[in-house]
């Protein structure tokens, strides 16, 4: 199973060009589709869970067929109902009505899921509320949950019906670090046999989760691949040196700065640099590397 994505566009009526041919084939495990605020992964998962048109461009789910009559390959943007049935979404702004239990609303989306029979309905309800850890709270209104539990909640409603297609936005803003580390493991545990696609601007995520990703930037994709051969890429390049507040804007002037970071009241500076650059040590690049050294490349070009 796959997901290709070909030179999408979407431009708002406001006339802001959210994505500007965007090309990526996703394959089965987690994805990581990492981008600053304002890159435009809202925007193209949006468009892959049916929720938001296109203006050129496709995107096709392929090698579905399980034996059923579930075809092979759907069209995602004119399948629109056929790509429902086997998508799990959890958005980014996810509201929840407060005064219903999450065993009622989990109930209530099976049966728009189109699972008639109670009795089935009501062991899948509480199968995955045993398995987002929410069975012991199932009848408490979902008004008085954390957001560390609504999170898990949205995740047991993207469940229903065994999704093939999971897409989680931006899943762990403003999550505490013990529901953070929960949620990566409940996501991880999502089967082997689905595509699940993380979009987030926390590189931690997709480093924890990811066995492969792409980041977006401005619409466009600057990078795709597996994290560690992206790092990798980047190995001798990136070069270290801990400096005080005020230098900071010559040493932008003098290299290329990917990231400043305060440390100890210092401000630890990491510029890319393919030969050595005097007064820096040279340090063992991690993901966080790739990304600012994707977005600030992008960013350049585009300021130049
Ligand atoms: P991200 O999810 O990476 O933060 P978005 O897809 O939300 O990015 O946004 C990409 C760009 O499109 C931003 O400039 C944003 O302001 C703009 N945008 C997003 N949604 C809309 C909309 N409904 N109407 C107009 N502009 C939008």
């Amino acid at each position: 199973m796959q997901l290709e994505i070909k030179e999408l566009t979407k431009t708002y009526s406001n006339g802001v060009r959210a994505l500007k041919g965007i090309s990526l084939t996703i394959s089965q495990g987690m994805f990581g589709l990492l981008g600053p605020n304002g890159a435009g992964k809202s925007s193209l998962m949006r468009t892959i869970a049916t929720l938001q048109e296109a203006d050129s461009g496709y995107v096709r789910l392929t090698g579905l067929s399980d034996g059923t009559s579930m075809p092979g390959d759907l069209d995602v943007l004119t399948q629109k109902d056929a790509v429902r049935r086997v998508l799990g979404y959890l958005p980014q702004e996810f509201g929840v009505y407060p005064r219903v239990t999450a065993e009622t609303m989990l109930d209530h989306i099976a049966t728009l899921k189109g699972i008639a029979n109670g009795r089935e309905r009501k062991d899948i309800v509480d199968a995955l509320l045993q398995k987002v850890n929410l069975y012991e709270v199932r009848k408490k209104n979902l008004g008085t949950y954390s957001g560390g539990m609504k999170q898990r909640f949205g995740i047991a409603q993207a469940l229903i019906g065994n999704p093939r297609l999971i897409i989680v936005d931006e899943p762990t803003a403003g999550l505490d670090p013990v529901e953070r580390n929960r949620f990566h493991n409940l996501l991880s545990e999502i089967g082997e046999n689905t595509i699940v696609i993380l979009s987030t601007h926390i590189v931690e995520d997709v480093t924890n989760l990811c066995s492969d990703m792409a980041i977006i930037c401005l619409g466009e994709v600057v990078a795709a691949g597996n994290p560690n051969d992206l790092v990798a890429d980047l190995k001798g390049k990136i070069w270290q040196t801990f400096v005080e507040k005020s230098e900071i804007a010559t040493y932008r002037q003098n290299h290329r700065v990917i990231s400043t970071q305060l440390k100890g009241g210092k401000t630890r500076i990491h510029a890319y640099s393919d030969l050595p650059l005097a007064g820096f040590d040279p340090v063992s690049p991690d993901l966080e590397d790739v990304y600012f050294a994707k977005i600030t490349e992008k960013m350049d070009v585009v300021t130049v």
